[in-house]
């Protein structure tokens, strides 16, 4: 009997509730039918915690908690606008993440580059690939950091959201909002004075605002093959960059990019290959435009041989002793490790070009504070979400080619 009560007390109270929500966002029953049984965010956990799960082993369970929480934001500095924003920033908290390496790298040797490995050798059809085995000792090129790439980001576990950037005088943005870890792949393709170079999937900007930062690029192709990205694109660009320098040092394209080994073979001094991916935080949070929608499995099923063929075109474009960054923002091993390894192989047999992977450890070494990687990485560096450095996940690896 009194659980009889107990019931009906609480049928009353849902009531009581329901009448507090207005009659016009209340969901009838009876169309309940329509709704997706499956959204596809739910497939894309299901798939996530089948797949990333094996892969990350003990640490998936913090990462899911923080792919599914709210992911952090860093304001890339714009430097061709006028208005100051950098002491507003500061006086909220930010910092920039880039200045901090100093004091995070005490003790260390974070501007030598480590040992790399050469692979894509004769017998490497079935290479074995690993940065741990690299040549011992061997002490490479130091890696620079633009003084002009300004990142500021809240401190960590602080998820305050940054305003909306204002147009100055001339209508340029003071900051871009993106996720901080993106700056990374920009980094380590460490472009220097006058380098000719290719962004080859390029929508909407973020990276390329990153690499225009920097002011040292001779030239910048960007491309996308969506035309409405590309759009897009030129619309970010417009709102940051002098119209000088669009001009002067950008040609926007809308091509496949697959394709751009055939075009333009043997040009660029680097290429950054930033692929499309099931974008895993996308993907959990996002029913719209989800590549987990059951009407784009074929897509999906579809990326890793895309990314591989984009791949491959960046790779051709490259010139010999150039540069490409290949970089994802998945957790997946099939799109990131996979098809870097199947490149390697691909490049020698295809076309006889000889790879070497870039050791990308003294970046991770330098950012360390700021976002967490992923541990052992066999080839790469991939920053994990976490709930305190709530960024990623981006996977990057760099190759350069030696013939
Ligand atoms: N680099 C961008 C940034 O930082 O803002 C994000 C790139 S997004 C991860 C991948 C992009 O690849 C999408 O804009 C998509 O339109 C583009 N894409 C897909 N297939 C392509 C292809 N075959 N060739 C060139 N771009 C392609």
């Amino acid at each position: 009997m009194a659980l009889l009560m107990d019931t009906r007390l609480f049928l009353r109270k849902v009531k009581d509730l329901r009448c507090l929500t207005p009659r016009r966002n209340r969901v009838k029953e009876k169309w309940a039918f329509n709704r997706t049984k499956y959204p596809p965010t739910s497939l894309a956990l299901q798939h996530f915690d089948a797949t990333h799960s094996l892969q990350l082993g003990p640490l998936w369970p913090s990462v899911r908690a923080a792919l599914l929480s709210e992911k952090k934001y860093g304001a890339l500095l714009n430097n061709f606008s006028y208005d100051v924003v950098r002491a507003d920033l500061e006086a909220q908290g930010c910092r920039d993440f880039l200045r901090d390496t100093e004091t995070e790298v005490s003790g260390a040797q974070p501007f030598l580059e480590q040992e790399s490995e050469v692979v894509g050798d004769e017998e490497s059809s079935g290479v074995s690939i690993s940065k741990k085995s690299g040549i011992d000792g061997q002490q490479l090129s130091p890696l620079h950091l633009s003084p002009h790439i300004k990142c500021f980001v809240f401190p960590r576990g602080d998820i305050t959201r940054f305003k909306p950037a204002k147009p100055d005088s001339c209508g340029l943005l003071g900051y871009y909002l993106m996720d901080a870890a993106s700056l990374l792949p920009c980094l380590a393709l460490d472009v220097q004075e006058g380098h000719n170079v290719l962004d080859l999937c390029a929508a909407p900007g973020g990276k390329t605002l990153a690499l225009l930062q920097a002011q040292s690029i001779g030239f910048l192709c960007v491309n996308d093959a969506s035309v409405s990205r590309t759009m897009r694109l030129r619309k970010v660009l417009n709102s940051y960059i002098p119209k000088p320098l669009f001009d002067e040092k950008l040609r926007i394209t809308s091509f496949d990019g697959t394709l751009w080994g055939e075009m333009e073979r043997n040009t660029f001094d680097r290429v950054l290959v930033d692929v499309p991916c099931t974008t895993d935080r996308h993907s959990l949070m996002e029913d719209d435009n989800n590549i987990f929608c059951k009407s784009r499995t074929g897509e999906r099923r579809k990326l890793p041989q895309l990314q591989l063929e984009l791949l491959m075109a960046g790779i051709e474009a490259a010139c010999p002793s150039g540069e490409i960054l290949y970089s994802t923002c998945t957790l997946s091993q099939i799109q990131n490790q996979s098809v870097v390894e199947q490149a390697i192989a691909l490049a020698q047999e295809n076309h006889g070009i000889k790879l070497q992977v870039v050791d990308l450890r003294p970046l991770t070494h330098m950012f360390r504070k700021t976002f967490h990687f992923a541990p052992d990485l066999h080839l790469g560096e991939m920053v994990v979400p976490h709930l305190a450095a709530n960024f990623g996940p981006i996977y990057m690896c760099k190759l350069r080619r030696l013939t």
